[in-house]
């Protein structure tokens, strides 16, 4: 078990993350700040990652994917964010929470007839739960679908906080959208969910607004969606009526592992930029590197960053996609990562001072960027809660 690497566990992880790497240091990292200063989303350079294989990393290789596993989805995760967490956010959310869902939820035609789109980028997904009164209260939503004589449905709401929403400046609509509704009630009187596929052109579907001026993530779009009198074919409901629990919880496991990854990417550019600046930095005739309370910054978020990664690797290798059960350490990694990146962004911009405070020298564009992953696919305080009541479920998780 010599060298043995928790985050590089075979070649061919091995061989994904170097790709990835090299494609973003290519790609991605020299139009980072401009499209976060613009608060622009850049659609084309997504669309090419069709061409890696990149956007259904985790879709069967029969409907156009990859196939691959969640330390895979991880890595990619890890090495955008590194570079750009905005643009990150938008690749998570088409492939994670779009392509990922569809791949292991969707009916068979369903699968066929859009996976390969999605796939190859010709079409762009979004996935749309959260409201303008609902968020983390999920059964809260007031979203409604209700089924017509013809068998249609006709869903009526809003949602918000939508990345992908709209996909540029004139406010396109997301080609299709993974939307969640409420169709009634059981015989307990608990909200029912059901999911719909909804695509652009259907009657009744439109953009109410791209949000602007967010702190962070700004090469993202994030869009409020309006569904008005909007009628879905009967062959866009996902599996049955009322299974959207089922929908979310298994897939909400592999979004936070990969908001967690993304927050990896953030803590290892942050440290990486503070360290070399330590040196380069001279003060009082000595490299700042060699204070005392410099060391103390950089001491702690190495200790942190690899702290991050062991716990996220070691749930990645353990969660199988497409399954539920393994929330106690996916919200764990989310919960631990999210906050640790975004005090090792702090920690470099105080370690690089004035220069850490502008734009050109990307730790202020990280810092604003990490406080997002403490708020969407869910906020560390629903992490803290659903952590403490599965430990009361199983406590023997703490001693296994
Ligand atoms: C940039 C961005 C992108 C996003 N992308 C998407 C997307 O693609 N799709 C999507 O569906 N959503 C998306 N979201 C929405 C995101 O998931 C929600 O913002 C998040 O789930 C929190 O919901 P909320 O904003 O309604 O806050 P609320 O749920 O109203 O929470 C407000 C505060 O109350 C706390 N709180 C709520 N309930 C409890 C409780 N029971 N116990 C203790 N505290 C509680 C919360 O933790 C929080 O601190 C995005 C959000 C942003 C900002």
């Amino acid at each position: 078990m010599t060298n043995m690497d928790i985050a590089n566990p075979s070649e061919e992880h091995l061989m994904l993350r170097e790709m990835v790497r090299e494609w973003t240091q290519e790609n991605v990292e020299p139009q980072a700040h401009e499209h976060d200063r613009e608060e622009k989303f850049n659609l084309e350079l997504l669309r090419s990652m069709g061409e890696l294989g990149l956007l259904g990393i985790s879709a069967p290789e029969a409907y156009g994917g990859a196939g691959l596993d969640a330390v895979a989805c991880t890595i990619v995760h890890e090495e955008l964010s590194a570079s750009d967490p905005g643009f990150a956010l938008a690749y998570l959310a088409h492939s994670m929470l779009f392509v990922n869902n569809l791949a292991y939820n969707g009916t068979e035609e369903q699968k066929a007839r859009i996976l390969p789109k999605v796939c190859s980028g010709e079409w762009i997904g979004a996935m749309a739960m959260s409201e303008p009164d609902a968020g983390t209260d999920v059964l809260g939503l007031s979203t409604n679908a209700v089924q017509q004589d013809d068998g249609t449905w006709l869903l009526n709401g809003r949602k918000m906080w939508i990345t992908n929403g709209c996909i540029d400046e004139e406010g396109t609509p997301a080609d299709v959208v993974w939307v969640y509704a409420k169709t009634g009630e059981d015989e307990r009187g608990r909200v029912q969910m059901s999911t719909f596929l909804v695509e652009a052109g259907m009657p009744g579907y439109s953009v109410g607004q791209k949000i602007y001026d967010k702190t962070g993530m700004r090469a993202s779009n994030t869009a409020e969606l309006v569904f008005d009198d909007c009628i879905v074919p009967e062959a866009n409901l996902v599996g049955e009526v009322g299974q959207s629990l089922l929908h979310m919880m298994g897939n909400l496991e592999l979004e936070r592992l990969t908001l967690a990854a993304m927050a990896l990417g953030i803590g290892r550019r942050a440290l990486d930029e503070m360290n070399r600046y330590a040196t380069d930095r001279v003060a009082f005739k000595s490299p700042i590197r060699e204070f005392g309370q410099i060391q103390r910054y950089i001491g702690e978020s190495w200790a942190k960053y690899r702290a991050m990664r062991a716990y996220i690797y070691d749930t990645a290798n353990n969660l199988t996609i497409g399954t539920s059960g393994q929330r106690l350490d996916s919200d764990g990694v989310k919960l631990f990562a999210t906050t640790a990146a975004k005090e090792i962004a702090d920690a470099a911009m105080q370690v690089m001072g004035g220069y850490g405070y502008v734009g050109e020298y990307h730790v202020e564009r990280l810092w604003r960027d990490a406080k997002l992953l403490e708020i969407g696919g869910g906020t560390l305080e629903s992490h803290q809660k659903n952590i403490t009541r599965d430990l009361f479920k199983d406590g023997e998780a703490i001693n296994r």
